[in-house]
């Protein structure tokens, strides 16, 4: 038997959290952000899923490749552009739509021999200093790219720092209306947090679903995961290989970090952070066994990390145990939990399940 650790996407909840999208910005086209290998859930097993989203959205040419791959013929957008001149060739063969964020970038297409003109989505850097053009900068790049014979359409983009937060984005679209409103084009502002936060606050012709789509809460804890109607698209499953019985005074890992006070249980899981399981877990961080919460103690280690069984007397070696996602008889943690107490985010903890890990069978 293989070691027990699985991974396990849900198609059933991607559906629905694209659907969720849909919902807040009924006006609006969706990309389905697909990069880092669909936030590590892999791009292949999400398409099916997927495949009625308005178009793709990544950043990796390889991903858009494997798209093609799968016969995806709707738009595939790329979030940095292309990295180097050679990259164009790829946009004009499979026709990838491509964001120019920087003068480097159009001096390449200035260059870029093909008979496909290209649309390209210009961005701008309305106030988080990632990527994009300043607005002093915005208009002269967008006079540029608009008397090149390589580009047909010309569509504009900003990203959002705080659409989490309670900054907000007002003072990013104000700054956005202001330097793009008498352009003529297709606009895409809004990522995940901006999307179910502020739906009537921004509007725009795509917006760029991320991390809900796959069950996460942008703005975890003020908003959870079940506040915003997000299933999780991955769960993160696991057995008990070991139990031992502890007397108080006894410690539990490395460093020996948990001292039992009494007479407990402990589960010993197939899971570590050679899994992508957050090494920084504390003692406390939530699990599921045989889909009741329990807790971590002690040191998350290589390959292993423990559970308090204390409360579940029928569990022990075998028991299934959830270390995020839904368990087998539907009880739901959400990944959100799991990154606060392991001091990140959801987001994190999706794309880093390791290589080891294998996936269940997507069901047909
Ligand atoms: C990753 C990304 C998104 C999606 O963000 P979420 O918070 O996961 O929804 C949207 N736009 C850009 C430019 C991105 O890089």
């Amino acid at each position: 038997m293989p070691r027990p650790i699985l991974a396990t996407v849900h198609p059933e909840a991607l559906r629905h959290n694209l659907q969720r999208a849909r919902d807040c910005a009924p006006d609006a086209r969706v990309w389905a952000v697909v990069k880092a290998n669909a936030y590590g859930h892999g791009i292949e097993r999400c398409f099916d899923a997927l495949r009625s989203a308005d178009g793709f959205a990544l950043l990796d040419l390889a991903e858009a490749e494997r798209l093609r791959a799968l016969d995806w013929r709707g738009p595939i957008l790329l979030l940095e552009g292309v990295f180097e001149p050679r990259d164009l060739e790829l946009c004009s063969r499979l026709h990838l739509w491509h964001t120019v964020h920087c003068s480097e970038q159009i001096d390449w297409l200035a260059a870029h021999k093909t008979q496909v003109p290209h649309r390209v989505f210009l961005k701008l850097n309305s106030g988080m200093n990632r990527l994009g053009f300043t607005p002093a900068a915005f208009r002269s790049a967008w006079a540029r790219l608009n008397a090149l014979p390589q580009v047909d359409e010309i569509s504009f983009m900003t990203h959002f720092s705080d659409a989490d937060g309670v900054r907000g984005i007002a003072h990013q679209i104000a700054v956005f209306e202001e330097t793009t409103s008498d352009l003529p084009g297709e606009r895409t502002l809004s990522n995940s947090a901006a999307i179910l936060r502020h739906a009537k606050g921004v509007s725009g012709d795509w917006v760029r679903e991320g991390v809900a789509l796959y069950g996460g809460a942008p703005d975890f804890p003020e908003k959870t995961a079940s506040d915003w109607d997000l299933l999780p698209a991955m769960t993160l499953s696991s057995r008990v290989i070991g139990v031992q019985s502890l007397q108080a005074g006894d410690t539990v890992g490395y460093g020996s970090t948990f001292t039992a006070e009494g007479a407990m249980r402990v589960g010993v899981v197939a899971c570590g952070y050679a899994d992508g399981y957050p090494r920084h877990a504390p003692t406390g961080t939530p699990a599921l066994v045989d889909g009741v919460r329990t807790r971590l103690i002690g040191r998350v280690s290589m390959d292993m990390l423990m559970v308090d069984l204390s409360a579940l007397p029928g569990s022990g070696m075998g028991s299934e145990v959830v270390l995020w996602g839904r368990s087998s008889a539907g009880v739901v943690l959400p990944v959100d939990e799991v990154a606060s107490a392991a001091g990140t985010i959801g987001y994190e903890l999706m794309c880093a399940v390791a290589p080891r890990v294998p996936f269940a069978p997507s069901p047909a």
